[in-house]
């Protein structure tokens, strides 16, 4: 088995451990070259850079002396000098090659001189070799866009992936046998002073862990190709960078950028875009511990509702790309970036696919940009393109071959598989060697977690411990870490994550991977003005991917629970960008309020259809947003202010101002900061929950406002939390993004225009409720469905609507089935899901009619 520690030094991206023919390398390096890469450094050009490195270097080392020098120069110093060295060594040798060959072959010369002088020569051409790789693979790693196929250099020498069997049992070998443990602990010394020696762990502990952190940063594979990188950088405006999984893009990259000054001590900030939230923190995180810093200080991050930065200190952040894109509402410039890195491009979020539209013309604006795109290596090309065939970087990167099982049959149910699957590895297959699975979405992720120990617990001493880490998007901060925590001695680590695993989070350890083929994936149709959040197969280019994540380490395993079959002929090629595939209006609304007029002409990476822009153009009429010219209002430019989605921007302004609803700016403010935290709200199940709250409620709305309100006068007690089942930290969340609702509000002088309403009487609540309902229809005038005779249907304009049924957990679901209450004609919906049903959940009945065309004339008036 390949392994890093003992493999010689330069072969770390070898792992076939194959030595190289120095001429026959020679020549494909030519072939190569000729074909692909129009080789942006020749030889003479490399080394005088090195040249260059290292007398500045030299210069530092002379003035700080080399223990003052960091690490990081400390190695670049050896590894420059060590560079030169060889290059002059070589050229040399092509000088001196026919002599010293001549000296070869005359070997029956005992002259001590000539032997000496022999082995020398052998020593340089091993090193030499070594060093030809190394160069080699770096001539590789810049290629120019306008190449057929990005190549990885002997990715053919270790092709990933690779059928044996197709089938999910797998045979014992000897190395099954899950290896006995007795290991004896050492016993402590005699007493010594218990402060003194905990201090002195700790001190040590952290040196160490420095270190480590040290260490581990220089065995990544961007760590080799540091000089180039940043050539590259200087040399493009844009530069596209590819690399496998955890090669060290997103945590190396940009910090390479600030030691070389490229934030001009402190004067610009570099950015780096996540699709995820989760993502960005824990990345944030790394970063900072790796720079030594505390998160939040040059090191930050920047995600909705939470931002960890400090003004004027804050050079690297990570966040969201749709925080960045906000930040074009306000420096439509960015100018105060001097790099961008637009990560993880290749997921083709929304917001990644308009940013680098938006990018496209910042950069022609300011040429001192820089701007980065890293991505898996499908679309490097594309990216590429669209930027003006800019050169594409290669990290090669280093994965072991994966044998890759499939299911003889399709499986029913892929939960029970996995699970199945789980302990069919735990109990055949030594450890170490974690698991990871990749699921759906949270609440798959909870249950199956659940069943997963039951499991365990059953079976008991007899299996090694399990330790079971979800990872989703939703997943509180404080248990973000777990999954990354070495597995202990005799335990087996299973993390059970969404497709956060799939690219953007590299979990080391893990070799076997669990792959159902499933994702989430929110389909919007035009026609209905719905958005369905659908569970479809997943592509072929992610299946291949999360099969990767099992050969980070070594060799490993991946087990699809679907056939050999399905796989070569079902799946799709790709995932489908979100752009095509969503509701636009936030977009079009925020491109509108940008003044980016020409919707059709936008250089979209991929366009949207038309009739998505149209369907949004008109939600945007339908709330207020554009007047019927299509320009945006004076309420539109508000919603974008606004740090949430405008339906519930539009909520919050009725809620104000609104002559028929106004007054109820304080509750909706409460319902709206609920709504973002709906999935994680509750310890255990939202009924349970709920009957330790309140007996009698009409709405989910009203429900999730007396949770709030009983918080708050509770003083945001955590143990008022602990008694009812709900998340303390949650709800500390919501707290969170309710001031920062609250103070858009505020500065926006909605607040001035709510007070307005009360006076000074108190509203009874009848009049709240019923304010409260209008507020919601004003923002949500298209979730409605209306009873027929064959149950609830949504409002289709020119089609019947589509039939949908009350989710179990929804307390109108409840106050019907259990308590035998009428059901309203028409109700208003927060989200729609397709499931084994198609679910609404989250539902306000209106209990008039009235309410409907009062709020919305413009849909209602021929609906009723
Ligand atoms: P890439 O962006 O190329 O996929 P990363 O920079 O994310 O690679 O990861 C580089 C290495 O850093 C990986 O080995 C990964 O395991 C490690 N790493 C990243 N984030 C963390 C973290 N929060 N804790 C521990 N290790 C981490
Ligand atoms: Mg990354």
């Amino acid at each position: 088995e390949p392994s890093l520690e003992n493999a010689p030094r330069g072969s770390r991206y070898n792992p076939t451990g194959k030595t190289f023919n120095r001429n026959k390398d020679d020549n494909i390096d030519k072939q190569r070259k000729s074909r692909y890469n129009p080789s942006p450094l020749t030889e003479e050009e490399k080394y005088k850079l090195w040249i260059k490195q290292l007398s500045d270097l030299e210069r530092k080392l002379k003035k700080y002396g080399w223990d003052h020098l960091s690490h990081k120069d400390q190695d670049e110093l050896g590894l420059k000098r060590e560079l030169i060295e060889l290059y002059e060594q070589r050229k040399r040798d092509d000088v001196d090659g026919f002599k010293l060959g001549h000296v070869e072959i005359n070997s029956d010369n005992k002259d001590n001189n000539s032997t000496r002088e022999k082995q020398n020569k052998k020593n340089d051409d091993k090193r030499t070799r070594q060093q030809m790789w190394e160069e080699q693979q770096m001539g590789y790693a810049v290629t120019k866009a306008n190449i057929d196929e990005i190549y990885l250099p002997e990715s053919e020498k270790y092709d990933y992936v690779f059928d044996q069997e197709a089938t999910i049992d797998f045979t014992n070998d000897s190395n099954d046998v899950l290896a006995d443990s007795n290991e004896e602990e050492e016993e402590s010394s005699e007493e010594e002073d218990e402060e003194k020696k905990m201090l002195l762990t700790q001190l040590e502990s952290e040196a160490t862990r420095i270190k480590n952190i040290g260490e581990s940063r220089r065995l990544l594979p961007v760590y080799a190709y540091r000089s180039e990188l940043m050539y590259a950088i200087k040399e493009s405006q844009a530069l596209i960078i590819v690399g496998e999984t955890g090669s060290g893009k997103t945590t190396q990259l940009p910090q390479y950028l600030v030691e070389d000054g490229y934030t001009e001590g402190g004067k610009y900030q570099i950015a780096v875009t996540q699709p995820r939230r989760v993502a960005a923190m824990s990345v944030a995180t790394r970063v900072s511990d790796e720079m030594n810093v505390v998160l939040g200080t040059e090191v930050g991050y920047s995600i909705r509702f939470d931002e960890k930065t400090t003004p004027g200190k804050t050079i690297l952040k990570y966040m969201t790309d749709g925080m960045l894109l906000r930040e074009v509402l306000t420096d439509p410039e960015l100018s105060k970036y001097s790099c961008i890195m637009i990560d993880e491009a290749h997921e083709r979020t929304l917001a990644t696919d308009v940013l680098l539209g938006l990018l496209k013309n910042i950069m022609k604006q300011r040429k001192s940009l820089k701007l980065l795109i890293s991505s898996a290596t499908v679309n490097a090309k594309k990216f590429s393109v669209f930027f003006g065939d800019c050169p594409i970087f290669n990290v090669p990167g280093r994965r072991y071959p994966v044998d890759i099982h499939y299911t003889l049959q399709p499986e029913g149910n892929y939960i029970n598989a996995a699970i199945t699957t789980i302990f069919q590895i735990h109990t055949t297959q030594a450890l170490k060697g974690d698991i990871l699975l990749f699921l759906t979405g949270q609440e798959e992720i909870e249950n199956t977690k659940e069943k997963i120990e039951e499991i365990a617990s059953k079976l008991g001493s007899r299996i090694p411990q399990l330790l079971i880490t979800p990872i989703f998007a939703n997943l509180p901060q404080e248990q973000q870490a777990n999954i990354f925590q070495k597995t202990p001695e005799k335990c087996r680590k299973v993390v059970l994550a969404t497709n956060i695993a799939e690219t953007s989070l590299t979990i080391d350890g893990i070799k076997y991977v669990i792959d159902p083929g499933f994702v989430k994936e929110n389909s919007y149709i035009p026609s209905t003005g719905m958005t369905q959040l659908l569970t479809i197969p997943c592509s072929k280019a992610s299946v291949d991917q999360r099969a990767g994540r099992a050969g980070r380490v070594g060799p490993g395993k991946c087990f699809r629970l679907f056939t050999k079959y399905s796989y070569e002929n079902e799946l799709e090629a790709m995932p489908r960008p979100e752009i095509v595939r969503t509701n636009l209006s936030n977009t079009v609304l925020l491109l509108l309020s940008l003044n980016v007029k020409d919707l059709l002409n936008f250089p979209f990476l991929d366009p949207p259809q038309i009739s998505t822009l149209t369907k949004s153009l008109e939600n945007l009429y339908i709330l207020g947003a554009l007047n019927s010219k299509g320009q945006i209002t004076e309420l539109g430019k508000m919603m974008c202010e606004f740090p949430c989605e405008p339906e519930f921007a539009k909520v919050l302004h009725s809620a104000a101002t609104h002559p028929k609803a106004g007054g109820v700016l304080e509750q909706c403010l409460s319902i709206v900061s609920m709504f973002h935290e709906t999935t994680s709200i509750f310890i255990g199940n939202k009924k349970e929950a709920t009957s330790h709250i309140v007996s009698d409620i009409s709405s989910d709305h009203l429900l999730y406002l007396k949770i709030y309100e009983d918080w708050v006068s509770s003083n945001y007690s955590r143990p008022w939390c602990q008694d009812h089942r709900i998340q303390y930290r949650t709800m500390l969340r919501v707290r969170n993004i309710r001031n920062q609702l609250n103070r858009c509000c505020v500065k926006l002088g909605l607040s001035t225009i709510n007070a307005s309403f009360n006076g000074d009487a108190q509203m009874g609540e009848n009049v709240m409720i019923a304010k409260l309902t209008k507020s919601f229809i004003s923002g949500f005038p298209l979730n409605i469905v209306k009873l027929t005779s064959g149950g609830y249907q949504t409002i289709g304009k020119s089609k019947g609507g589509l039939s949908v049924t009350i989710h179990p957990s929804s307390v109108i679901f409840q106050n019907q089935k259990e308590k035998g209450k009428k059901l309203e004609k028409f109700i208003l919906y927060q989200q729609l899901m397709l499931t084994s049903k198609e679910f609404v959940r989250d539902c306000l009945p209106i209990p008039n009619n009235l309410w409907l065309t009062e709020m919305v004339p413009q849909v209602f008036d021929n609906v009723i």
